[in-house]
């Protein structure tokens, strides 16, 4: 066994520095080891850091920052990245996309190191910054937590050595081990086509490959031509952590794929046999076992954000996997994908392409412009889920506000406060929680209009049957 170094991804908002961070690593590290340096990128980079003490001095950075790419990546179910690195600007702070980062991140299940950038300038606030990030249950060393955060302008390298050394140590602790006789395993980091013809840019993270090799990425086969490595080399061979050229393909691979030298290692093509489902609220219903909902929620404001999140938190059937502000995009397509949620979106729009690829990866979307309708929604799978589980749900709740006697008939006046209330619901009536009977729902009126349903906020009147003995300020449960 050996180690391999580490592949590290750079995450955060845009403008915070992540492509001046990883230039200046590249330029630094490469153009003094090795002459002639790099002239196009392949997507990643290796670098010896020249640090002693660790098991590897190396480091490989996948050089297309921010998490539309990380999470394309991972949207085939791998993760490329070992270690990610989250670029704050220091006078910023954190900003939307540093928001999303942290979820990409959390959600890949990956340690990370904070980046505080652009300290030479002199606004910069790392203090506050780091202040700011425990609102995102990111607690840095200095915060008591254990993440470790380094100040560093990326302009002048100030602290970009201790970054690397960060890296290193984090690596260590992982444990990064490989060994040359196990399956080759390279992950698809980029594709295109040049003059050389289809090119697929990878990371070998386990085994070896040789250019006599006969690999295999989903349901594509091929004998390779040539390899190349970063530096624009015709290689012979690559091991683990290394980013190379791989030609041979005649079609293009999807980014993200594994290829490995035996078929029966495809972990996606073992997925294509069971074809995704195309998402409905019955598929969901038939394919979420755990009972709980992944949401990936998008809004347009800071306002609708907390609302909707306040809401969102108390229905135990749903786990947030990441709020946002703004349109939805590709990024959160993949991140649905790899995390299998769906997607809300609130008073915001789906650009073009994220419907393309929503569509592919059969990805649900589903946009609201009135909280209440997307509460209502969410509430209703959810009840359903637990229909499906063991337990009645409870998909509305009421106070009793008023009584009265119409025609020789008894009629309660309710305001709904929780989901919604149907004709011919169940319902258990509570006084200071404890249950005093249950009863059915016979005749459902808004304002004297005979309706099939009323919704959280609105006011009716109801008529049950059996009659119980309910008084003003009682709590009506709907049961599904
Ligand atoms: P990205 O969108 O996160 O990749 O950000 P860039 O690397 O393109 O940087 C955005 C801007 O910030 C550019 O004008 C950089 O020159 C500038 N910048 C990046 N790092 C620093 C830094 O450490 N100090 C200062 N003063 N400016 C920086």
């Amino acid at each position: 066994m050996n180690s391999r170094p580490p592949i590290v991804a750079v995450l955060g908002h845009v403008d915070h520095g992540k492509t001046t961070l990883l230039d200046h690593i590249r330029k630094s590290k490469i153009a003094s080891g090795e002459h002639g340096g790099i002239t196009q990128s392949i997507g990643a980079y290796e670098i010896s850091t020249g640090i002693k003490g660790y098991p590897t001095d190396k480091i490989t950075f996948i050089d297309t920052p921010g998490h539309e790419a990380f999470s394309k990546l991972r949207s085939r179910g791998a993760n490329v990245a070992d270690i990610a690195l989250l670029v704050i600007d220091a006078k910023d702070s954190v900003m939307p996309q540093t928001e999303e980062s942290i979820s990409h991140i959390k959600n890949a299940n990956i340690p990370f190191i904070v980046v505080l950038n652009k300290i030479d300038l002199p606004d910069a606030k790392p203090d506050k910054v780091k202040l700011d990030l425990l609102k995102y249950d990111v607690a840095v060393e200095e915060k008591g937590g254990k993440i470790p955060c380094i100040n560093i302008s990326a302009k002048t390298g100030k602290g970009v050595k201790e970054v690397l050394e960060a890296i290193l140590l984090l690596s260590s602790d992982l444990n990064l081990k490989t060994d040359e006789k196990n399956p080759a395993q390279a992950l698809i980091i980029e594709t295109k086509k040049d003059k050389r013809g289809i090119v697929t840019s990878c990371i070998i993270k386990d085994g070896v490959l040789n250019t006599t090799d006969t690999v295999y990425a989903e349901n594509l086969k091929t004998k390779i031509r040539s390899m190349y490595n970063d530096q624009g080399k015709l290689i012979q061979k690559v091991i683990p952590s290394s980013p190379f050229e791989l030609l041979g393909f005649k079609e293009i691979p999807k980014v993200g794929s594994v290829i490995t030298t035996t078929q029966g290692k495809q972990v996606d093509a073992q997925q294509e046999k069971t074809p995704k489902q195309a998402f409905n609220l019955e598929a969901i219903l038939k394919t979420i076992q755990t009972k709980k909902i992944n949401i990936i929620l998008k809004v347009d404001s800071k306002g609708s954000l907390d609302a909707l999140s306040d809401s969102l938190k108390k229905n135990d059937n749903i786990e947030i996997i990441m709020t946002g502000i703004g349109d939805i995009h590709k990024s959160d397509i993949f991140l649905a994908s790899s995390s299998k949620s769906i997607i809300i979106g609130f008073n915001v729009k789906i650009e073009a392409d994220a419907v393309e690829l929503a569509k592919a990866e059969k990805i649900i979307i589903k946009t609201f412009s009135i909280i209440y309708e997307l509460l209502d929604e969410l509430d209703e799978v959810s009840g359903l889920l637990k229909k499906q589980g063991l337990d009645e749900k409870i998909k509305g709740e009421s106070t009793v506000l008023a009584k009265f006697v119409i025609h020789e008939q008894i009629v309660y006046g309710i305001k709904v406060t929780k989901g919604k209330v149907s004709l011919a619901d169940k319902i258990e009536v509570f006084r200071n929680d404890n249950l005093i009977g249950k009863s059915k729902i016979q005749s459902l009126q808004i304002r004297s209009n005979p309706v099939k349903e009323a919704k959280k906020g609105q006011e009716a009147g109801i008529l049950i049957n059996p009659n119980l003995d309910i008084k003003i300020g009682d709590v009506i449960k709907y049961i599904l």
